[in-house]
């Protein structure tokens, strides 16, 4: 793990100002590993308490919108994120990719990447295939072409980016793929990146997403290209999220 190791936990539609205990908690277990970046995405109407209730942990954004501003009830610009204290958005997450939930294209998720970057927001950009696609073979293929047609062309984009690779199969469900396979599709993501950005690509981030906890952490992070975690369930504790933080920081020592 050559790059600073990055654990991210996303709340999804979890938490209540109760919650910002755990927040407070994991802000002072990260506290404890400097090596590595801790970021939290709680539900947008907690971003401003969380922000202000930690010190050594950013706090993101699950989403944002395309627009700067302007008449799109419901949604959140990214200006106004960064102005409740989120430091990052997420975008393009399966969830939203998924016909079932907002049915975000590859267009669209590039362009909430780039309103992210105007707003001086950093980006995680998700990808992942889905169990039918793996199985038919087509997996690497499928997350090049989201890659490449959903990356931020943004002057600069790159130092600001980390790309999660969330294979949809394996988001919630307990499974994970080998850790063979997870080192094969990170190469091909970097691949992606040096592609697109040249020699700026390689200094982004490939974080891997799906079903991380504790006992499988450290396997998941000691693959080839793999610099972090983003993590869903885990990270809604204080004491399964501190395990992965510790695990990633341990990684990270080992060299
Ligand atoms: C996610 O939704 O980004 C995720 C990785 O979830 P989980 O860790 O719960 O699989």
């Amino acid at each position: 793990m050559a790059l600073r190791p990055y654990i991210v936990g996303n709340w999804k539609m979890n938490g209540s100002r109760a919650m910002l205990a755990e927040a407070r908690a994991i802000d002072r277990a990260a506290a404890r590993y400097p090596a590595v970046e801790v970021g939290l995405v709680p539900p947008a109407p907690l971003i401003n308490l969380m922000a202000e209730a930690v010190s050594d942990i950013a706090v993101g954004a699950q989403d944002c919108h395309t627009a700067p501003s302007g008449a799109f009830t419901g949604d959140v610009s990214a200006a106004t994120l960064a102005d409740a204290g989120a430091s990052f958005a997420i975008v393009g997450h399966s969830e939203r990719r998924a016909k079932a939930g907002h049915g975000e294209k590859d267009a669209v998720v590039r362009a909430k990447a780039e309103a992210a970057l105007a707003a001086d927001l950093a980006v995680i950009l998700c990808v992942g295939e889905t169990e039918a696609e793996r199985d038919a073979g087509k997996a690497e293929a499928v997350v090049a072409a989201q890659l490449k047609a959903s990356l931020p062309r943004t002057e600069g984009a790159a130092v600001r980016l980390a790309v999660a690779y969330e294979p949809v199969w394996a988001i919630g469900t307990g499974r994970v793929p080998a850790v063979a396979d997870v080192a094969a599709m990170h190469g091909a993501i970097r691949a992606g990146l040096l592609a697109a950005y040249g020699e700026d690509g390689a200094g982004v981030r490939i974080l891997y997403g799906g079903s991380v906890n504790a006992g499988n952490a450290a396997e998941l992070l000691g693959a080839d290209e793999v610099a972090g975690a983003l993590v869903g369930g885990a990270s809604l504790t204080a004491e399964s999220f501190a395990a992965i933080i510790s695990a990633a920081a341990m990684v990270a020592e080992e060299g």
